[in-house]
């Protein structure tokens, strides 16, 4: 030991300055710095160390904040505590090995997954930049669920004007490959140098024939439920889900589709001139390579049945917010007019805000619009019908810019805001003016009674979920979700866009309920990280991975069949294993489990872990 030093912010430049200082003037060859988590500060001490002409990996950290100071009140304990750590890093920092990272080139393509706001605009940044962009939607279109919105809060901007500019511009950019109707099958590599396997779905139609004149649509005489409509309109078995629909060509559902299902029809393609049908047309799989990819997969919408007591499709006219949207959207089946099932102008509606969010027995977690469009809802019903608005809610929570302001407006417009969960919705009569109608019953927990209020529609403002294939999805890029089920980002505050994969961005809903606003932002930072990635033109990769003995390794392949990364490959012609160097993330699963110890973690070597051991047993 040459010298010890004591600063209370390590971190800072003072700090650093201190150490490297003491680098070069003393000619120091190890560091041990007592701190706090090495996750946070580790690359910090590195950066210093190299800047001063010592091997990064020849520092290592003692945590005693998060170990120590953070974990008991009791101060003898911790200071006894963290001189050992302390002692067991001096010990460890001995046997330290120089270590030399390894730079591989940077595959300037992208791979973006959804083509929702987030991953249009995401797209549409890296493009602009001038990088290729492989945007991969399920759908016949992209769009996503702002397509089907009516409004936007708190502007009150109609959503497809403001996207179909966006998706058009996606459509026609010349450095975005827009594969809709598409679905990714397989997903390797590493950061830099991604394989994807894409599934392109038969569309029966040829895209390079098709003129959109929708002449099919109108004769095919198969009508079903519109997924778009959300239930509340049909479409026709060859179809594009809406007319703004990007790209402008129709897909034939064969699942409903007569010809398919019975043989005889084919209308669609005695009626279209550009000669356009393709029945005999197969799945076809291409494989694209991107360096770096985007998860933009969007949300599902919480299903009300399974709150029975709220009597979605048992009772007419209690409705989901969807269902909604299309209702009052000027395109939708009614041409915008709210009306009841029978056709009548309902006088008097409830919101119900918080359904499946806010609940133990569904989602914990807050959606964070529906506080939001429910005062949109509440000023749209206003202006069209000047029905009586109810609105339940159990807080108001009105956090982005312009939205306090919004609500302020709204209360003025008449509205009676409810504080109170509502326990149910029946068609039970207790009185006159209850036969006929829906009765909503709640606590009203500002008057501290349950009250009873009669009213001709309820919507429910239901809850964003995960999407339902979320799990598959983050098995195929081997990302984590968390205990919600959204995807994970690496770090809530400092990283919220990365994931535990390098290279792997999310962006939007997919990571967690958001606002379009927030979306945005969230893309166009994923993007950014991207265009930061594309501009180095290269990645550096670890240097504490796993590397295997070639003379030792027996070929058992248990390394390889436990890498949860997939870095472990056997040489086919030598017949022993050896480690993708690009892929390993050095978490040491295979380093334990080789039966003959032929595999070594550099930077954890069982000298580096057993001096370790000993310095804190000391
Ligand atoms: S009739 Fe033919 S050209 Fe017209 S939209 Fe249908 S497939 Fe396309
Ligand atoms: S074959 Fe008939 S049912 Fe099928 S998409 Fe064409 S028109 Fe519709």
């Amino acid at each position: 030991m040459i010298v010890a030093r004591d600063y209370v912010f390590m971190c800072s430049e003072p700090g650093q300055e201190m150490i490297g200082k003491d680098i070069r003037d003393l000619g120091l060859n190890r560091v041990v710095v007592a701190a706090c988590s090495p996750i946070m500060h580790e690359s910090t001490f590195r950066r210093t160390c190299q800047k001063a002409g010592l091997n990064p990996y020849l520092i290592e950290i003692a945590n005693i904040r998060e170990q120590c100071s953070w974990v008991t009140e009791n101060k003898q304990m911790a200071t006894e505590k963290a001189k050992a750590l302390l002692n067991a890093a001096v010990k460890r920092v001995y046997y330290h090995q120089p270590l030399e990272t390894r730079k591989i080139p940077f595959n300037p393509n992208t791979l973006i997954v959804g083509g929702g706001i987030a991953g249009i605009r995401a797209a549409l940044e890296i493009a602009d930049s001038g990088h290729k962009v492989y945007l991969v939607e399920r759908s016949p279109s992209i769009g996503g669920h702002m397509m089907q919105l009516d409004k936007t809060f708190p502007t009150l901007d109609c959503s497809a004007c403001i996207l179909t500019p966006k998706m058009t511009e996606a459509g026609n950019h010349p450095y975005i490959e827009l594969m809709s109707y598409s679905e990714v099958v397989e997903a390797s590599g590493y950061i830099g140098n991604f394989r994807i396997r894409i599934r392109k779905k038969a569309r029966y139609v040829n895209g390079d024939r098709c003129n959109g004149c929708g002449l099919c649509q109108e004769k095919c005489p198969s009508k079903v439920d519109s997924e778009f409509e959300a239930g509340m309109g049909k479409r026709k078995a060859i179809y594009t889900p809406f007319p703004q629909a990007v790209p402008n060509i129709p897909v034939i559902d064969a699942d409903h589709c007569t010809y398919f299902l019975k043989g005889t029809c084919r209308l669609c393609e005695e009626v279209c001139e550009a000669g356009a049908i393709d029945f005999g047309q197969e799945d076809e799989i291409v494989e694209v390579e991107a360096g770096s990819i985007i998860l933009a997969t969007g949300y599902s919408v919480f299903d009300p049945v399974a709150i029975h007591q709220y009597g979605y499709r048992r009772l007419d006219n209690v409705i989901t917010s969807l269902e909604f949207e299309r209702l009052v959207n000027s395109s939708g089946q009614t041409g915008g007019n709210i009306v009841l099932k029978d056709g009548s102008v309902p006088r008097s509606i409830a919101i119900i805000q918080c359904v499946g969010s806010r609940d133990r027995n569904y989602h914990d977690y807050c959606s964070r619009v529906c506080c939001m469009y429910a005062l949109k809802y509440a000023h749209l019903i206003k202006e069209k019908t000047g029905a009586e608005v109810y609105q339940y809610y159990i807080d108001m929570r009105c956090f982005g810019k312009g939205y306090e302001e919004f609500y302020e407006r709204i209360a003025g417009e008449g509205v009676s805001f409810i504080r109170g969960k509502v326990g149910e919705v029946t068609d039970r009569a207790l009185n006159d003016e209850e036969k006929g109608r829906l009765v909503v019953v709640a606590e009203d927990t500002l008057l501290g009674s349950m009250i009873r209020v009669p009213v001709d529609m309820v919507i429910l403002c239901t809850a964003m979920e995960p999407q339902q294939d979320a799990e598959a999805v983050a098995r195929l890029f081997n990302i984590s979700r968390s205990a919600d089920g959204f995807f994970l980002e690496r770090h809530p505050k400092l990283d919220p866009v990365a994931t535990s994969s390098e290279g792997i961005f999310v962006a939007g809903c997919c990571q967690s309920p958001k606002d379009i606003p927030d979306t945005v932002a969230q893309a166009s930072a994923a993007a950014a990280r991207i265009l930061s990635l594309i501009s180095k033109g290269e990645v550096e990769i670890e240097a504490a991975i796993a590397s295997i003995d070639e003379k030792l390794c027996s070929g058992c392949g248990i390394c390889g069949s436990l890498c949860p990364y997939s870095a472990i490959l056997l040489d086919e012609e030598k017949k022993f294993y050896k480690v993708n160097e690009a892929l390993c993330k050095g978490c040491g699963t295979c380093v334990a489990a080789c039966p003959v110890s032929a595999i070594t973690g550099r930077h954890f070597t069982a000298e580096q872990i057993m001096a370790e051991i000993e310095g804190l047993l000391i």
